[in-house]
C-alpha cells in the first residue's frame, strides 16, 4: 500500500495537470511547491507560509532545482487570507497540515484559519478541482484541528462534493489524507 506522501503524490499527479492555477496552502521546506511544479511546469503556482523561514527555505530548494520564478508566487500570509491574493478560480490545492519539520513546533496550523482558508478555496475551486488535506493528529493543536477538518468535511453537501479519506486504522493517531472533489457548483 502507498504511505500517506506517496498516495498524496499519486493525487496530485492524477489529477492536476499542466497548465492548471494550483495552490500550495502550506509550503514549508518547499517540497511540495517543487513537486507541483516539476510535474506541471507550466501551472500557475501561488503558495502561503506565515513563516519567513518558510519562504526562504522553499526559495532556496526552488533555486537549486533551477525552478521559473515567473510561474511561482510565495506569499508570506496566512492561507486565510488567500481571497487577498487569488480571485480567479482554481484547478487544485494543498494543505500539508502541521509545523515546519526541524522548527519551532509550537507555530502550526489551527483549525479556525484552516476551516477559513477551506471554505475560501472551495468557492474557488473549479467544478472537477480537488483540495487535498495532509492531516496530522498526533500533537496536541493536530487532534483538535484535525477533529474540526474532518467534520467539517465529513458534512460536506454530497450534491456538490465528493470526499476522500486516505486512513491507516489500525496505527495510533496516523496522518491521514482527506480529498475534496467539487462535482457542482
Ligand atoms: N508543504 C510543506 C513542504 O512540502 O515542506 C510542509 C508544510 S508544514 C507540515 C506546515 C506549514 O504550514 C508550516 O511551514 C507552517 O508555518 C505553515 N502554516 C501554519 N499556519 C499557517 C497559515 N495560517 N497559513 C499558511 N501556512 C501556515
Amino acid at each position: 500500500m502507498k504511505n500517506i506522501l506517496d498516495f498524496t503524490k499519486e493525487l496530485i499527479v492524477m489529477h492536476f495537470h499542466d497548465g492548471d492555477t494550483l495552490v500550495d496552502f502550506t509550503m514549508g521546506n518547499g517540497h511540495d511547491t517543487l513537486f507541483l511544479h516539476q510535474h506541471f511546469p507550466n501551472a500557475k503556482i501561488t503558495a502561503f507560509d506565515i513563516q519567513e523561514q518558510a519562504l526562504n527555505n522553499t526559495k532556496a530548494l526552488l533555486q537549486e532545482h533551477n525552478a521559473d520564478f515567473e510561474k511561482i508566487t510565495l506569499i508570506l500570509d496566512s492561507h486565510s487570507n488567500l481571497d487577498t491574493y487569488i480571485t480567479t478560480p482554481i484547478d487544485g490545492g494543498i494543505f500539508n497540515l502541521g509545523y515546519l519539520p526541524s522548527y519551532n513546533k509550537q507555530i502550526t496550523t489551527l483549525a479556525e484559519t484552516t476551516l477559513v482558508a477551506l471554505k475560501k478555496a472551495l468557492q474557488l475551486l473549479k467544478i472537477g478541482g480537488l483540495l487535498i488535506i495532509v492531516v496530522y493528529q498526533g500533537h496536541k493543536n493536530g487532534a483538535i484541528e484535525s477533529n474540526a477538518v474532518y467534520q467539517f468535511c465529513k458534512n460536506l453537501d454530497n450534491r456538490y462534493y465528493t470526499v476522500l479519506q486516505y486512513h491507516f486504522m489500525n496505527k495510533k493517531a496516523p496522518p491521514y489524507i482527506l480529498a475534496i472533489q467539487k462535482d457542482k457548483q
